[in-house]
């Protein structure tokens, strides 16, 4: 079997045609939706991500606020900066972008955000809202991930056994209470998981957020399983320095039915899903 390629890209590029409209729409009713990104400390993997964010917005025509701060910023003035933005009105969603430097909380900085304008999900009332089934903002790598589901017609995963390797707040988490919203019958694996290849092998949807370089392999993989990718992992310079997933496409393709590839595949949608939350946080801001 050759898996079929979930491309990110493609479908990204759809999804923003219609967030744009939206936008759009917003807009001739005086509201455009704004983004307010926070960056603390010059790491170069966070400055592309940011620069990304931005861009993206200015694209889909929303307002993009760009804050950055000095490595030695500390907690409170950091904190003082997202109260400012909480109380901004142009700004409907603010992002820190994470790692923050050691002697800042990233608790402490989730918990400021107001969850109003929580468009990355990870606010304790978010991730609660989440679980119990509420409206709330969802991360927005599983949310991507989810959007790439629906799109080859898999919306209603009843009867499906999922498997999510990881248990992060940022992404397995969240990614396994979606999928048990879509009636997936769940597993969460971690490091502590006995006979991983076993564990996998029954599953009919698979996601891999571990960050291990092409850590599944096709011996891991029902035949005909959909392989979602979510692993972003630098090789070494020795080995090519070029981005791969947690997910050894190479052979992994020769068994799964459905396959996103990296890049280009949950990347661009997690991007994409932040245009939206953003765009859901305008709307629930103009009501
Ligand atoms: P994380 O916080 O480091 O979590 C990794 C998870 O993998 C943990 O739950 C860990 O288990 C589990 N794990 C580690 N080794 C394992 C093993 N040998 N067997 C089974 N499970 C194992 O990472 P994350 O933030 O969730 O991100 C995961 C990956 O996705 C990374 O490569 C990251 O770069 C990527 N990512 C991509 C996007 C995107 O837009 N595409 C967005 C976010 C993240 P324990 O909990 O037991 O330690």
């Amino acid at each position: 079997m050759t898996a079929i390629r979930i491309d990110g890209n493609v479908l990204a590029a759809k999804v923003r045609e219609r967030i744009a409209i939206d936008v759009a729409a917003l807009k001739a009713k005086g509201i455009t939706p704004g983004l307010a990104v926070v960056l603390v400390g010059d790491d170069p993997a966070s400055q592309v991500y940011v620069r990304n964010k931005v861009a993206a917005c200015a694209k889909a025509g929303m307002h993009s606020v760009m804050r950055r701060l000095p490595a030695e910023t500390t907690q409170a003035e950091l904190l003082a900066v997202v109260d400012e933005l909480n109380h901004d009105t142009v700004v409907h969603g603010i992002l820190v972008q994470f790692p923050v430097p050691k002697h800042i909380s990233e608790r402490a900085v989730i918990a400021a955000i107001t969850p109003e304008k929580d468009v990355d999900g990870l606010h304790p009332e978010s991730a609660g809202a989440l679980m119990i089934g509420e409206p709330g903002f969802v991360s927005c790598t599983p949310l991507g991930c989810m959007e790439m589901l629906k799109d080859i017609g898999m919306t209603d995963l009843r009867g499906k056994h999922a498997v999510v390797i990881g248990r992060s707040n940022l992404v397995g988490k969240p990614m396994a209470m979606l999928l048990l919203h879509a009636n997936a019958t769940v597993t969460i694996c971690h490091s502590g998981t006995k006979d991983l290849a076993a564990q996998c092998r029954q599953a009919d949807v698979l996601v891999a957020a571990v960050g291990k370089p092409r850590f599944i392999t096709a011996d891991m993989v029902k035949p005909g399983a959909v392989v979602i990718d979510v692993g972003i992992n630098r090789l070494p310079e020795s080995e090519g320095g070029k981005l791969v997933g947690d997910v050894d496409f190479a052979s992994v393709s020769e068994v799964a039915g459905y396959l996103t590839p990296v890049p280009g595949g949950v990347g661009p949608m997690t991007i994409t899903m932040l245009l939206q939350n953003t765009l859901v946080a305008a709307n629930l801001a103009a009501e």
